[in-house]
């Protein structure tokens, strides 16, 4: 491939349609950068929706994945590796639970959790079989799959792939009262599964205190706090997990994505013995998941979020980017605010009619040198990898205040 034109061509000649990528080519990543097939570098303020926390090419990660690749890489669970027990002691000491059920996606491990909650209250609460209810809210985002798109608001994932999963009811986001009515009326929940910020709904942060309150309202009904932490953990917003802010100890936690700092594809759920006890050899698992490749690279990754403490860098940094990005805002006609945690933030264009206005901004931003993509109508999102410096970090906000100006009317 020699020209960004050729390989979009092929991908629309021989590819599915199911995404509307910018059309930038990527060829090669290092650090808080990536360069297209022409050879233009950019800043990556992505991190392929907060996978690559760690920054692209990480060495002592991809030193790990070559070892490993050498050594051995898939037994299926068939049989025992020598890399599955040393990664799920490491990993559930370093997160505080009894056990981890490893898999490769966000989604799987979204379902993984789902059947745990169902069989738990089964067995632990005696809800009749099949009548278990998880509640969810608005405007989430869980993954794809059959079951997580029953309860998505995202009529294009949605409709017309139906029949749709029954056993879920949705109720408000950042609503506490809207919680306490679903769990007083029901005595069929099983969990509630939450987003501790709603990230693809455009890094919707909810209100202090709500995600203390609602852990606190699950424990009081036995109601199972399943925490997705699949696009916040893994220090994304300033500290190991998003719950982490509020002191909160999810009874169920979700991680993908940076679990493996986008090297390889590994998720993992995670929970004390009360709950992981109820799921038996046979009942659930995936021929990748817990290989020995996934598990050498999430060691390695987890490893560079606590030596680079990049949690601590993410809160300083995502912190002077809202000053900085506030500063501009004030002035602005185009950007009505910008909202995040840590380095997990967008902006909110202001509608002056045009929906496609936050496309383009982002074709501009990639004119300037660093990719970044709506969410969806107007919101961009900004998450760039969390080794970023300081210098780096200013160096984005001249880009895109510069890029925003072209926009201001
Ligand atoms: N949960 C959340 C909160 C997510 O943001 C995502 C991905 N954007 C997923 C689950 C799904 O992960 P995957 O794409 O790896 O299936």
């Amino acid at each position: 491939i020699n020209s960004s034109e050729q390989a979009i061509e092929l991908e629309e000649q021989h590819g599915a349609h199911n995404y509307h990528p910018l059309p930038a080519v990527l060829s090669k990543g290092e650090g808080v950068h990536v360069w297209d097939v022409e050879g233009k570098k950019y800043y990556d303020f992505l991190s392929a929706y907060s996978a690559v926390n760690q920054g692209h090419c990480h060495p002592k990660i991809l030193e790990a994945l070559n070892k490993q690749a050498a050594t051995l890489t898939l037994t299926s669970r068939a049989f025992h590796n020598d890399v599955l027990g040393p990664f799920e002691k490491y990993a559930t000491e370093y997160f505080g639970f009894d056990k981890l059920l490893p898999m490769n996606t966000g989604a799987e491990a979204v379902e993984t959790a789902i059947k745990l909650a169902r069989k738990w209250a089964y067995e632990t609460k005696g809800v009749k079989e099949t009548e278990a209810e998880i509640i969810v809210c608005e405007n989430n985002f869980h993954g794809r799959t059959t079951t997580i798109i029953s309860f998505s608001n995202d009529e294009g994932a949605r409709r017309n792939f139906g029949p749709y999963t029954p056993g879920f009811q949705k109720i408000p986001y950042d609503d506490v009262d809207a919680l306490e009515q679903a769990l007083k009326e029901n005595d069929n929940i099983a969990g509630f599964l939450v987003e501790p910020i709603q990230g693809e709904a455009g890094v919707y942060v909810p209100s202090e205190g709500y995600l203390k309150r609602a852990k606190a309202l699950c424990e009081k009904h036995n109601v199972l706090f399943i925490a997705d932490e699949v696009q916040t953990g893994i220090a994304r917003t300033g500290q190991l997990l998003a719950v982490d802010h509020e002191d909160v100890k999810p009874d169920v936690l979700i991680l993908g994505k940076a679990i493996s700092g986008g090297v390889y594809p590994v998720s993992a759920v995670l929970a004390n013995n009360n709950v992981m006890n109820v799921i038996k050899p046979g009942q659930h698992g995936s021929t990748f998941g817990g290989n020995p490749l996934a598990c050498a690279v999430a060691h390695a990754a987890l490893e560079v979020i606590k030596d680079e403490k990049l949690a601590e860098n993410a809160e300083r940094l995502g912190g002077l980017f809202r000053r900085l990005l506030d500063d501009y805002i004030r002035n602005s006609n185009i950007v009505e605010l910008v909202r995040g945690k840590g380095l997990l933030n967008a902006i909110l264009i202001n509608d002056t009619g045009d929906s496609s206005t936050a496309w383009d901004i982002c074709m501009a931003l990639k004119e300037n040198g660093l990719l970044a993509k709506p969410t969806h109508g107007n919101i961009i999102r900004f998450a760039p990898p969390l080794v970023m410096n300081e210098e780096q970090l200013k160096d984005c906000v001249d880009i895109i205040t510069k890029t925003l100006k072209q926009f201001e009317k």
